[in-house]
Parts: structure tokens; sequence; C-alpha cells
């Protein structure tokens, strides 16, 4: 049994997340295959990700609601300062519609993998699923 995978701080984890590898051990292309196409385990360590999904799916969904509006708040404060006095007003809000619908939709994904490492991180695993993780685990 590797006993490192779950010794990862936070801030790895998420950053696995953000490109959407798994949040235990990193390995690239876990659990989404496609944009909308989930895999029951991850494809390296053979950890099941779906371990309670009551509450899962709202959690990602707020993720994705925070890379949303925190990436179009940041395209909106650029796009503000680099323009004052005469900011475009519709050139800016076509700008800032595209930036949420592109990170909105196409962050589906990320969101999940990157909910993943929070909820890793705030229920670790238990000795049962590492177990179960290590006799799916890709060697
Ligand atoms: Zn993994």
């Amino acid at each position: 049994m590797n006993r490192q995978l779950d010794q990862s701080d936070l801030f790895t984890m998420l950053v696995r997340g953000l490109f959407r590898r798994c949040a235990r051990c990193g390995g690239k292309g876990a659990f989404l295959t496609g944009w909308k196409k989930q895999e029951e385990r991850c494809k390296t360590c053979g950890f099941a990700w779906q371990r309670d999904l009551v509450g899962f799916q709202l959690g990602a969904a707020a993720i994705n609601f925070i890379l949303t509006g925190g990436s179009l708040l940041f395209v909106m404060a650029i796009g503000v300062t680099t323009t004052y006095p005469d900011v475009p007003a519709w050139p800016l809000i076509a700008v800032v519609g595209s930036v949420a619908l592109f990170v909105g939709i196409g962050g589906y994904p990320t969101s999940y993998t990157v909910w993943l490492a929070i909820d890793l991180r705030l229920r670790p695993l238990s000795e049962d699923e590492i177990a179960d993780a290590a006799e799916h685990a890709r060697s």
C-alpha cells in the first residue's frame, strides 16, 4: 500500500485538480476521459472517486461558479483598468460573456477534479478505500 499517495498537501491536490489530474496521485486524464464521460476509478491509482455523491455534485457546481465568476471579474477588471476612462462597454460585455461561457461550460470537468481535491482533504480515504484502490491500481 502506498501511503505517500494520501500525504499530499491541499495546494498540490488543487493544482492537480486544475489540470484535470487525479487529486490523489496526479494521474493524467483521471476520471474524466471526455468532456462529460466519467470513469469509475482513477486509471493510475485505482481510487474510486464516486465515494458519496450526496452533495458532491453541489460542491462541483459551486467550484464551477467560483471559477467562472472569478475569471469573469478578472477579465472585467483588466478590461476596465486598461481602457479607463473610455471603457468600450459593448466589446467588453462581449468578451466577458464569452469568457463566462468558455470557462463555465469548458471548465465543467475541471470543477469536478478541483472539488475532488477539496473533498479528499475534508474526508480522507478510509483504510478500506485505500485497500480497494490498491487492488485496482495500475502497477
Ligand atoms: Zn489517482
